[in-house]
């Protein structure tokens, strides 16, 4: 190509990022697997902020001055809820009428269940701020594939209405990860039939919605904090457990250290193994939900198959 052809077709390209720049809305969203379906949503109109990056974790999130600042440039802010992400809910209420918000949890179309508490399911202690009653919803809404299809379908009608010039592109954006879905949903069905019925634990419970959908026998928490490892009674106390209820694998998640996790387990006869519900370990985009969905299923074939 020659020097001036080049610089028509980067003339060109610019002109085009520019109008797709400008013509979609300023989206934010609260955790990794949530910003996945929405970034799908958006893809080749947009990209939306993100708000917990990395390994964060809701349930600890301090927000930064700078995540302020994008709250209050953004149309569209889409969280699952206080439950789940408390640090949220003040700043979004100061926000008010800025910006349009969908709080999952409350969203019509969307299965929601109440938090479990009382018997082998510990609150979370690692959050001083969250404060876990009975009644209270179980935010971790994602990880039903159905449950993000209603998130695809309450996202795309919510852009297309704000930005009707990619209303299209929304909408057929929202078929293709809706069909995805529905092929993801098959996939972990197939793959987890064979677990029914072998119980398990979980560091902390963040896999309702996993569990009820694909009928999983997760059967209590011990929720650990990664700052604060356990001492020798406390570890003591979660062995009993372990042996009392005859799991037959304990998974921990990605911020804990393999030693960690072996001496909570050593002599009870568990596996252990990792879950990541929140993509922790994953890039962020929209094809982090399926590459999560798929590591959940491998973790769980990994630890509860009989070998
Ligand atoms: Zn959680």
């Amino acid at each position: 190509m020659t020097g001036r052809l080049v610089v028509v077709a980067l003339a060109l390209l610019a002109i085009i990022c520019a109008r797709a720049a400008a013509a979609a809305p300023a989206v934010l969203v609260s955790v990794k697997p949530l910003h996945s379906l929405v970034a799908a949503v958006m893809a080749g109109a947009g990209e939306p902020g993100l708000i917990v990056k990395g390994s964060g974790s809701p349930h600890t999130y301090a927000l930064r001055p700078s995540d302020a600042e994008r709250l209050a440039a953004a149309r569209l802010v889409v969280w699952a809820g206080p439950a789940l992400e408390s640090f949220l809910a003040k700043p979004l209420a100061a926000l008010a009428g800025k910006a349009e918000i969908i709080e999952l949890d409350r969203t019509p179309g969307i299965k929601v269940l109440p938090a479990r508490v009382g018997g082998l399911w510990e609150e979370d202690r690692d959050d001083p701020l969250r404060k876990e009653m009975p009644g209270d919803r179980d935010g971790h809404l994602w990880l039903d594939p159905e449950n993000a299809e209603a998130i695809a379908h309450v996202v795309a009608a919510r852009l297309a209405a704000l930005d009707p010039g990619n209303a299209a592109r929304y909408r057929a954006n929202e078929a293709a990860l809706v069909d995805r879905l529905g092929a993801i949903d098959a996939m972990l069905a197939r793959r987890l039939a064979p677990l029914r019925n072998l119980p398990f634990v979980v560091f902390h419970d963040g896999y309702q919605y996993l569990e009820r959908r694909y009928h999983l026998d997760a059967i209590g928490s011990i929720t650990v904090d990664p700052e604060h490892p356990p001492g020798a009674r406390r570890i003591a106390e979660i062995r009993a457990k372990i042996m009392a209820v005859k799991a037959r694998c304990v998974f921990a998640e990605p911020e804990f250290t393999p030693t960690l996790v072996g001496t909570v387990v050593a002599g009870t006869g568990a596996r252990t193994g990792v879950l990541d519900g929140l993509g922790a370990a994953l890039p962020e985009g929209p094809e982090l939900y399926p590459q999560m969905m798929d590591g959940l299923a491998q973790a769980l074939e990994d630890c509860l198959a009989p070998r």
